[in-house]
């Protein structure tokens, strides 16, 4: 039942269950895979696995029916611990890492050992890890921490020593529309727009699920493809579109790099299309628009393009100005389209 929400990445289930039934189970483990395969998802099946009342070493599977894994579903688990980075730090804050280890000092509630799900291990700053080290290293019997990363490079070796390292890998194709079937999409239309966009990761795709903006990059991009380029008014339009998303800056920001996301996709496939290439998956009249941008440039054109968007996320992640910033991309990317095709 359980395990069966994980998509892919089955390997390491039975890894697991292999590990547990031979009571072999590691203190520590350090997950580590790019973002939105699925590796927090697994993690809190492996954590339910583990608190269950039902499980056994010989079936080791939540049975999503019993107090604990009801109390896990809930986020109420006494014994189960949720930490991450809060959104509006860089990076983890000693005072998250102390109250996680404070968490652990004390006995399971429930008798099942502890679970402590550390998100954004990537942030961990030395403070905050070496307040982690001693419980990290010596968790409470029964008791187990999973640290979720993007890059085991990014690790501080105090860590990296003290965990089993599990790389999850993309999912595949087939994988990745699996678990884009399965959700609500807002507009079920954009499916195939984000399968496009995936690239083994549905999480992050699924990001990219709002059709708002969508019909803000559909903006950007036909006023890029005018004759003449407003590029004022187009970065007006974004930097309200992303002040849209909310009170919280940063919630802005995230409107904006998801903006980004999808410009940035649109360069690469229009730079194929400067190469005699066909996108896949994009609709006819998507088609003509990003083919009318190609036309008459090079690929630099659009690699120039790529590279200014970078700058531009990079700025955004220092706390410039997002209208500034904004503002500054479109005039950038209207210079860059100008000369482009005067240089073809
Ligand atoms: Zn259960």
């Amino acid at each position: 039942m359980a395990w069966s929400k994980i998509v892919g990445h089955r390997p390491w289930i039975d890894a697991f269950a292999e590990v547990v039934r031979r009571r072999r189970l590691a203190h520590a483990y350090l997950f580590v895979g790019p973002q939105g395969v699925g590796k927090r998802l697994f993690a809190r099946e492996l954590a339910k696995a583990l608190l269950c009342e039902k499980a056994t070493p010989e079936k080791f599977e939540a049975c999503d029916a019993c107090a604990a894994c009801q109390l896990v579903d809930a986020g109420t688990h006494p014994d189960f611990f949720l930490v991450g980075k809060p959104e509006d730090k860089n990076e983890m804050p000693v005072e998250t890492m102390r109250e996680l280890c404070g968490n652990f000092s004390l006995k399971s509630s429930r008798g099942h050992g502890k679970v402590g799900l550390l998100d954004d291990a990537d942030d961990l700053n030395e403070e905050s890890a070496n307040c982690f080290l001693k419980t990290l290293e010596e968790p409470p019997p029964g008791s187990i921490f999973i640290l979720l990363c993007t890059s085991l490079e990014g690790q501080l070796p105090t860590i990296r020593s003290r965990c089993q390292t599990i790389r999850f890998a993309p999912l595949t194709a087939s994988e990745t529309k699996e678990v884009l079937t399965r959700q609500e999409l807002a507009d079920p239309a954009l499916l195939p727009r984000l399968l496009h966009l995936a690239s083994g990761s549905p999480g992050r795709a699924l990001e990219l699920a709002d059709p708002a903006i969508w019909e803000a990059r559909n903006f950007v991009l036909k006023g890029l493809a005018q004759p003449k380029i407003d590029a004022v008014g187009l970065g007006k339009h974004v930097a309200e579109f992303a002040e849209d998303a909310g009170k919280e800056t940063v919630l802005h920001r995230q409107r904006a790099y998801r903006l980004l996301r999808l410009l940035v996709q649109a360069w690469q496939d229009a730079a194929r299309f400067t190469v005699g290439g066909e996108p896949p998956s994009a609709d006819a009249e998507d088609a003509r628009l990003l083919q009318s941008l190609a036309g008459g440039r090079s690929p630099e054109t659009f690699l120039s393009m790529m590279e200014r968007s970078l700058e531009a996320e990079t700025q955004i992640g220092r706390y410039i100005q997002l209208g500034l910033v904004l503002e500054g991309l479109m005039e950038s990317w209207a210079q860059i389209l100008e000369r482009g095709r005067k240089e073809a």
